[in-house]
């Protein structure tokens, strides 16, 4: 398996967790972009966006709930947080595993660079 986030989710490649269970793992963006920048990813390999079907919507949900989750742990609901999915290269997809980006703790800029 040649997946970075298959790697980190297997334990192959340390990075720091900040949540897991039997569906997803949570872990600290290498190169943070605020001061809590979170990657949540599914366990199953899915390579992009593009490649979801009806089958990942409860998969999906979890993602967003759970960085939701994560966000309101370290304050950040109430003075607001941002989630982001790169889909393919011009969106700026680095890692094609699908991961939702959470990041808060800093005022950010709209619309995005
Ligand atoms: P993308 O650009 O695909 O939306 O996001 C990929 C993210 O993965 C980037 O924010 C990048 O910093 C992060 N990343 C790349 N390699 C690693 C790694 O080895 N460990 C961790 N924790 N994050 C990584
Ligand atoms: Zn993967």
């Amino acid at each position: 398996m040649s997946c970075l986030f298959c790697k980190i989710v297997a334990g192959e490649i340390p990075a720091v967790r900040v949540y897991e269970d039997e569906r997803l793992v949570a872990f600290n963006d290498i190169n943070p972009q605020a001061p809590m920048h979170v990657l949540v990813v599914p366990r199953v390999h899915v390579a992009t966006l593009n490649d979801l079907t009806a089958e990942h919507d409860g998969l999906v949900g979890e993602m967003v709930r759970r960085g939701t989750a994560l966000a309101k742990a370290r304050g950040f609901d109430g003075s607001g947080f941002r989630t982001v999915f790169n889909c393919n290269a011009q969106a700026g997809q680095t890692v094609f595993h699908i991961h939702l980006h959470v990041l808060g703790g800093r005022a950010l800029a709209w619309p995005p660079g």
